[in-house]
């Protein structure tokens, strides 16, 4: 290295803005579910950049992608197309219930472009007092102005002036809450379908098919934010082909990307006729590099076998912790679906996770939390088995020492 300084955890206080707080550890390199940092040690990775790399670290046919879009071009702006973003669209549209996509360069863009969509689609159809947003209480959209006031939690939303108007937040799994806020006015309601950062929280069949009823009842559209259960992370391609329930607009990030940044907005043709021209755009949304890789990641993620893999290797995981759980009785709940794993810690360790998480990345194995109370697990789709074993290994050493 040629800089005339240190670059480590002390510069980050330096010279970054302090709206994060990152851990002492700095990854240098990555190579399938294993990650090596500044001092070489070596980490299992159970995080998967929250929930973004999907196939790992550095998978070939990414790597392949991205070296050979690389070396072609680029970026050229929405005044041209490209081949990558006409061919993921193409491939994105095949394989949802979507006509058209919109792309976007993370969550938040997507669920912005969603919204924008939605209060557009509301005004040209039914006129302008149907603005009112549905959206639910620890639900997560990003962290726009728009987004994150749609989201559940008002502490990430205060302190920034007016907020944009007419959201309000129901209960998630409690249908009477929704209910009691909707009418004809209701423009759309946003949900994840299965809150991730709320704390793995999957919806009851009742529920998500009773919010699918209310829309229809009442002419609003449905929103699925699939930032983080798309791409794979539940088993199929996107949560809603397992629940019955059809959106009427998706959004999807995070795993789409397999770790470069892209989002992504799907909607049908009748509805996506509205966000007409002009009316909405992103520089880099749709940029050939990021399709590149993204159609790299469909091709590989959207097989039998990487979807049966997801089953199987959630029930190494679920098996793994519950004889954790035997052994030191921390747990009072293993819950979630495919490779989004939550852990719930019982009464005797309330407001533990973070500690958890920190004697665990000491042990060589990166996890996440969902809360204060939640350990996450959102490895990748292809991590091998021996991994897993090793990582849970290694989380048990963690969940020894805490419990001793
Ligand atoms: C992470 C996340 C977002 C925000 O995505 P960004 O890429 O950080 O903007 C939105 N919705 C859900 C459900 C998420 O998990």
């Amino acid at each position: 290295m040629s800089e005339q300084f240190s670059v480590n955890r002390e510069l980050f206080d330096d010279v970054m803005v302090p709206n994060y707080a990152p851990s002492a550890v700095i990854p240098v390199r990555g190579q399938g579910s294993r990650v090596w940092d500044q001092q070489n040690k070596e980490y299992v990775d159970f995080a998967g950049g929250i929930a973004v790399n999907c196939l790992g670290h550095c998978h070939p046919a990414l790597v392949s992608a991205l070296k050979e879009q690389g070396e072609k071009i680029w970026h050229l702006s929405n005044v041209m197309t490209n081949e990558p973003a006409l061919r993921l669209a193409k491939k994105l549209v095949d394989s949802t219930f979507a006509d058209k996509v919109y792309f976007a360069n993370s969550g938040a863009e997507s669920n912005e472009a969603a919204l924008k969509l939605a209060r557009r689609w509301a005004l040209e159809v039914h006129g302008s007092d149907k603005t009112q947003i549905i959206a639910f209480k620890q639900g997560f959209h990003g962290r726009t102005f728009f987004t994150v006031t749609v989201g559940g939690q008002a502490a990430y939303s205060d302190g920034f002036g007016p907020k944009p108007g007419d959201i309000v937040h129901a209960q998630y799994n409690n249908l009477d809450s929704v209910k009691a806020l909707i009418s004809d006015k209701t423009c759309a309601i946003m949900i994840e379908p299965l809150q991730g950062e709320g704390g793995i929280i999957s919806p009851t069949d009742e529920f998500i098919k009773g919010v699918r009823e209310l829309c229809n009842e009442h002419n609003a559209l449905l929103i699925f934010d699939e930032v983080q259960t798309g791409a794979g992370r539940l088993g199929p391609l996107y949560a809603y082909m397992d629940l019955g329930v059809t959106p009427d607009i998706l959004t999807s990030a995070k795993g789409l990307g397999g770790g470069f940044p892209i989002g992504a907005m799907l909607t049908t043709a009748d509805i996506a006729k509205h966000l007409k021209l002009g009316t909405h755009g992103s520089t880099y949304g749709g940029n050939p590099l990021a399709c590149a890789v993204s159609e790299a990641v469909i091709d590989v993620i959207n097989t039998p076998e990487v979807r049966n893999g997801v089953k199987t290797k959630a029930q190494l995981y679920i098996d793994g912790l519950n004889a954790i759980n035997a052994k030191y009785n921390v747990f009072k709940e293993i819950r979630g679906k495919g490779l989004l794993i939550g852990a719930v810690l019982n009464d005797n360790y309330q407001g533990k996770a973070k500690d958890f998480l920190m004697a665990a990345m000491d042990e060589g194995v990166m996890t996440l939390i969902a809360g204060a109370n939640i350990i996450r697990f959102a490895p990748s789709l292809v991590i091998p088995d021996e991994d897993i074993v090793e990582g849970l290994a290694r989380f048990e050493k963690a969940v020894a020492k805490l419990t001793a």
